[in-house]
């Protein structure tokens, strides 16, 4: 068989000459240069965001080169517009862009608009009589794995399936001038029963068989697989660490072959294990239609930052982060692929929340006010209108027990601070409190108490008046001696707190009650009691 005439009755206006590639994309030497590769399809799956973080982390470490490529052989989507929502949410996550789309000396970084390289290295392959054309139809290819799965054999064309393998030219060339629908196979010099020995960076040292599939290279359409797609686009792109999702791991013979016969440099490569969901008994893939937590909008709708997402990423990706993150430590951490989990990772939201409500205790008031607001602008202009009116009072209201050696840790999005504090404002509080739940509070001893309170009186001062005032209306200044008699008391000091923060809140568990009228002032506090005592 004469190949290059084969080669150039498919490809008639293709150059097969691969070298003008190999010197326009020149080496890189001694760079770190990795990729994120995500498909178009219009929304961030929490995955391949872990992903591209991982990605952008190694290279951010390694002082390299991150690529954005956009896969979108198999899309129909409008690609520049699902392109920049990814890239607006990479922005989002500060996972830094080196090339891609509109920058970089390496591209196009769109693989739609790369056919012609495909089509040139795909030539040189069939020149060299180790691709071809195959005409088997899509009813032949079931047949086929139908007779395959009742023999209970491998599935796929290798061997006697691989039946256009060695097509005369002239059977080519009838089948063409038929109109016969055709796809670029290639031709496999692999033996599954030979075995290699690969070593990824997270999961080590892993046998396979050698690859022997006529994959395909190019569909019908003339279009590249992943495969082909994978291992021309990283190799002229000069990628030198392809870390991608646990589900190309068997793929790899595959791609072994591919870089073996085109005498490509392989790349390393890291297999990133999938985020799991536990669901009874059972851990399973994190799902884009049976979970919401899947989709990274979640978690902006919901207020939880994008820097907790990534310190928990940091937790998963190292677990020995967790323990750095906590001490608190100056010095730099070092990721290494080595320490990588090899299995799954349990996305567990109850983490991801404690995580959050570390983050934010640690915040000022301030940074927690300014990211507050800009929330609210965006989800729910009512409450931000409130929260910016008065921004001291905001401010001091967030300090509450926050400036403390053990801040308080109630705060686990930007929502809870609306359903934390929305007592604070008058706005909120007339319209959604809660009094008439409490029938019995005594309104007497509440009405002595606004002539009673003193807002000058610092915390100790302020305790020890209350427990005497407490003493003064029957109550008893300690929880012990009520539990001792409390035949003699109409309750205890716990009971008067209690009142004090049902008038003033409607709530029975709020902040330490003193801060929360201190940061009120005393004329809401008076007439927030007044108020109550007072109701219908
Ligand atoms: N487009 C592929 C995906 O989204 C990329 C895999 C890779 O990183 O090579 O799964």
């Amino acid at each position: 068989m004469n190949y290059k005439k084969l080669a150039d009755l498919l490809f008639p206006d293709v150059n097969s000459d691969i070298s003008y590639y190999e010197n326009l994309y020149p080496e890189r030497p001694n760079k770190f240069v990795t990729r994120f590769a995500p498909s178009p399809t219009g929304f961030l799956h929490i995955g391949s965001l872990y992903t591209a973080y991982i990605s952008n982390i190694m290279a951010k470490q390694n002082d390299g080169v991150m690529i954005l490529r956009i896969e979108d052989t198999d899309s129909k989507r409008e690609v520049i517009d699902a392109s920049n929502l990814i890239i607006k949410d990479l922005n989002d996550f500060n996972i830094n862009i080196n090339e891609g789309i509109n920058s970089g000396n390496y591209g196009p970084y769109i693989q739609s608009k790369r056919v012609n390289i495909y089509h040139t290295y795909v030539k040189y392959l069939i020149e060299k009589g180790l691709a071809y054309p195959c005409f088997l139809t899509e009813e032949e290819i079931s047949d086929i794995r139908k007779r395959q799965e009742i023999n209970k054999e491998r599935i796929g064309i290798y061997g006697e399936y691989a039946c256009y393998r060695d097509l005369s030219f002239e059977e080519v060339k009838q089948k063409l001038e038929s109109n016969a629908n055709y796809v670029i196979r290639l031709k496999s010099p692999g033996n599954f029963n030979e075995r290699f020995t690969f070593e990824d960076l997270i999961k080590g040292k892993i046998e396979f068989p050698s690859n022997d599939l006529d994959i395909v290279l190019l569909k019908s359409d003339m279009i590249p697989t992943y495969h082909l797609a994978h291992v021309i686009d990283d190799h002229l792109m000069r990628v030198t660490h392809v870390i991608r999702g646990e589900e190309w791991l068997s793929s790899l013979p595959i791609h072994y072959q591919l870089f073996r016969i085109f005498n490509f440099k392989m790349p390393k490569y890291a297999h990133i294990s999938p985020l799991t969901k536990k669901e009874g008994d059972t851990v399973r893939k994190l799902s884009k239609r049976k979970d919401k937590e899947c989709l990274v909008s979640y978690y902006e709708k919901l207020g939880i930052p994008d820097e907790v997402i990534k310190i928990y990423f940091n937790t998963l990706i190292n677990a020995d982060y967790e323990s750095w993150y906590n001490s608190k430590s100056d010095n730099e951490f070092k990721f290494t692929f080595k320490k990588m989990p090899v299995g799954g990772s349990l996305f567990d939201s109850d983490k991801l929340i404690n995580i959050s409500k570390t983050y934010f205790s640690r915040l000022t008031a301030k940074e927690l006010l300014d990211k507050t607001l800009e929330y609210y602008k965006k989800y729910d202009i009512d409450f931000y209108n409130v929260l910016s009116t008065d921004y001291n009072y905001s401010i001091n209201i967030l300090n509450i027990e926050r400036n403390i050696k053990k801040p308080r840790k109630d705060i686990s999005s930007y929502s809870d601070i609306k359903s934390c504090f929305w007592y604070f404002f008058d706005e909120y509080f007339y319209k959604l409190n809660r009094w008439n739940e409490y029938e019995n509070v005594d309104n007497n001893l509440l009405e002595k108490y606004m002539e009673y309170y003193n807002y000058k009186d610092d915390k100790d001062t302020w305790y020890t008046r209350l427990k005497e005032f407490a003493s003064e209306n029957g109550y008893s200044p300690s929880v012990k001696e009520y539990n001792d008699s409390p035949d003699n008391y109409k309750g205890h000091i716990g009971d008067v707190c209690e009142s004090i923060r049902i008038a003033l809140t409607s709530l029975k568990e709020t902040p330490d009650i003193y801060e929360i009228m201190q940061v009120m002032g005393y004329d809401k506090v008076i007439k927030r009691i007044n108020k109550f005592v007072n109701r219908k």
